[in-house]
């Protein structure tokens, strides 16, 4: 549940910007908010927004070991970009080096929820745990599972405040703050991917195909489970 002073506050939180959203947060949560940045597009912006302000949010990434090699190299670009330096968060079942452990080798072939709960989802609860809120760069344009984002709401799954500055913005608004700023982003957004993850769960996505359709592709599978949809304010519609 929102704390009461946030949740006094939700209308006009709703409708700050993104920049305002994410500065507001910095003051309300010194020392316990983290920004979690899969070096997509949108986060790209959020670096951007966090790093011009010199907001105290601290910016992790999931690690999974299986990133794009277009990935890691913005990963690098961004933190010198920024002058800042972007935590890799990882299962304790990936070693920093020498072979993956048996049991994570190509799991993503055989269970990928298993995949992504033992490379994702244990990874973030840790560092969630240590927070009172985090940030994410999900809209709600992307996707059927996030159509009911609002930039500020209760996270069930992982019992702290949930923050999406860009839940409102479309993708043109994005692209628009990106080229107008100069911001880095992965070259293969520019090759057919509109969503990157873990390279062996992520194809092109052909015109006319939702953005994240190349996401797990021929599986029912769309969300890795860091995002839990949350309820629509009016059911059934
Ligand atoms: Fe595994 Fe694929 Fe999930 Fe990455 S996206 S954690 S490779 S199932």
């Amino acid at each position: 549940m929102l704390p009461p002073d946030i949740d006094g506050r939700k209308a006009e939180l709703e409708r700050l910007a993104p920049a305002d959203l994410l500065a507001w947060a910095a003051g309300r949560f010194p020392g316990n908010v983290v920004c979690l940045a899969a070096l997509g597009a949108e986060d790209c912006v959020l670096i951007d927004v966090i790093a011009r302000q010199g907001l105290a949010i601290p910016i992790v990434t999931i690690d999974t070991a299986v990133l794009f090699r277009e990935t890691y190299a913005l990963w690098s670009r961004l933190e010198k970009r920024y002058g800042i330096s972007i935590g890799g968060i990882r299962s304790e079942l990936i070693p920093e080096t020498g072979p993956t452990v048996p049991d994570l080798d190509r799991l993503w072939e055989r269970e990928p929820d298993r995949c992504c709960q033992l490379r994702k989802i244990v990874p973030l609860r840790r560092e969630l745990g240590t927070r009172q809120a985090w940030v994410t760069g999900i809209r709600r344009e992307q996707s059927e599972t996030r159509r009911y984002a609002k930039q500020v709401e209760w996270d069930l799954a992982f019992g702290l405040v949930k923050l999406n500055p860009l839940a409102a913005w479309t993708g043109d608004e994005m692209w628009s703050y990106i080229r107008a700023n100069d911001v880095p982003y992965n070259p293969l957004h520019d090759a057919g991917y509109p969503s990157i993850g873990c390279e062996p769960c992520t194809s092109v996505v052909g015109g006319g195909d939702s953005e994240r359709s190349g996401r797990w592709r021929g599986n029912e599978k769309t969300e890795c489970g860091l995002h839990v949809a949350p309820a629509p304010l009016f059911p059934g519609k």
